[in-house]
């Protein structure tokens, strides 16, 4: 007979059909969670995982706005309530054309996780739309965004719900959501979103947290070791946000980075993405609103363009050698064919950026094959940290000053890698269990807190 963490994984695929982001997600952290679930026969008792995995809310919504040629659309809209247990629902929103239950109901569903991680006080939640702003003037742009918060504003507030960015959500999109909840409320509640641009309420060095965190996390990987990353080899997917604030935190502690990619290839720099030039070159890439790296390789004629290939096999195709892979683009971007390449070409490290970028099957096989391997949650969590340090500083009235946040940044990120490496020691005798770390150390204060708030 099954035990209780498989059941209750068999009965959420059942619960939520087709949703298979979901169940991929579900299934990967619920079967890291045994050997804590044993320990404590009370969860079962009191339905505890099946709690976990059923948001406390969902809404679904239509989104109705005119395009520029007078044209009318209707868009879905979504907010998934996962947890409040630990504080106020917090976690992004994404616009992509792929948007459904399933995508945000993963994203949701970690977000608990990584936000606990982060020993800032934020339950998890995620939103979104299919509408797909590449391409959508500016004016189009605003309108959508204004149609999504006149539905939105209802569900969430500083002490409720706090929506910020994620995939096609940035400061151009929050600030027009912003705009729309002031006028609609008639109140400046500054921490209602994060992300927001500085004049009115953000913070200083959100913009590039997430990929700053990534690098520290990556960094107390390769500490833990005995590796530093100076010198280090780096491929990386993706030419976003995510991906510029990496890159330009490999650039900051000397590490070469060869690779970022696109839906349309991947770029090689054999010299490496490591000018200031490059780095900000990546931001006029993705605000061109194009969706396409190739353009590096005219900007830059010494590296090489590979359409249609991903920056997996760059050891093969290029015939190096990378120290580490770190995809910052997107759930599933990584198969086990990937996997196979990356290990086969002599990578010891692999340290996911984006969300769910590998699939179950291939992050396995990395984690046998590999010396560490960091899982999202963990490493890309100094993204929603400073969110968190924004809500701070609008409820507080005040501003905090750039170095104070990559301070707190990088504190926040060791004692993330300390918290995932040292329950992976307890739980599975290993510091470099830094997955299986991630989904216990995460869990337990959730956990705790669920324990203590008795049946709801
Ligand atoms: N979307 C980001 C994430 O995946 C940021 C969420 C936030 O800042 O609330 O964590």
């Amino acid at each position: 007979m099954a035990n209780y963490v498989e059941r209750v994984i068999e009965q959420c695929k059942k619960n939520n059909p087709g949703e298979v982001e979901f169940h991929q997600t579900v299934e990967e952290v619920l079967s890291s969670l045994q050997p804590v679930v044993e320990q404590h026969p009370e969860y079962e008792e009191c339905a505890l995982l099946e709690r976990l995995v059923e948001p406390e809310r969902g809404v679904t919504f239509r989104v109705v706005w005119v395009d520029d040629e007078g044209k009318v659309q209707v868009n879905k809209g979504y907010r998934y309530q996962f947890s409040s247990a630990i504080g106020p629902y917090k976690g992004g929103l994404r616009f992509a054309p792929n948007v459904y239950p399933g995508i945000i109901k993963f994203l949701g569903f970690e977000q608990i996780f990584k936000n606990s991680l982060t020993g800032l006080p934020i339950g998890g939640g995620k939103g979104g739309s299919d509408f797909d702003p590449n391409g959508k003037s500016d004016a189009e742009v605003m309108r959508f965004c204004q149609a999504f918060m006149t539905e939105l504003y209802r569900h969430i507030g500083p002490n409720t719900d706090v929506p910020a960015g994620d995939l096609g959500v940035g400061a151009r999109e929050i600030g027009y959501l912003f705009g729309q909840y002031k006028r609609i409320t008639d109140r400046f509640d500054g921490g209602v979103l994060t992300g927001k641009g500085i004049p009115y309420g953000g913070l200083l060095g959100r913009t590039e947290a997430t990929g700053f965190g990534i690098v520290w996390y990556a960094e107390e990987m390769l500490k833990a070791n005995g590796e530093e990353i100076k010198g280090k080899v780096v491929a990386i997917s993706g030419f976003g946000n995510v991906s510029w604030g990496t890159a330009w935190q490999l650039q900051r502690l000397g590490a070469k980075l060869v690779t970022i990619s696109g839906p349309d290839g991947y770029i090689y720099d054999p010299e490496g993405i490591s000018t200031d030039e490059k780095v900000a070159y990546l931001l006029e890439l993705r605000s061109s609103g194009k969706n396409i790296c190739a353009p590096y390789a005219e900007k830059f004629p010494e590296a090489k363009f590979f359409p249609g290939k991903k920056p997996w096999t760059v050891q093969q195709d290029a015939g190096i050698k990378v120290d580490m892979f770190i995809p910052c683009a997107m759930q599933n971007d990584v198969h086990m064919e990937h996997a196979k390449a990356m290990v086969e070409g002599g990578c010891k490290f692999y340290c996911e950026g984006a969300n769910m970028p590998t699939t179950n099957d291939a992050l396995k096989y990395l984690m046998d094959n590999c010396i560490a391997v960091g899982p999202a949650k963990a490493a890309n969590a100094g993204g929603v940290a400073c969110s968190c340090i924004e809500m701070g500083q609008n409820a507080g009235h005040t501003v905090f000053q750039h170095e104070d946040v990559y301070a707190q940044l990088h504190q926040i990120m060791k004692n993330i890698y300390n918290a995932c490496a040292n329950a992976g020691e307890k739980y599975y005798g290993n510091k470099n269990a830094l997955v299986q770390g991630a989904n216990i150390a995460g869990f337990e204060r959730v956990a705790e807190a669920m324990m203590a708030q008795g049946l709801v």
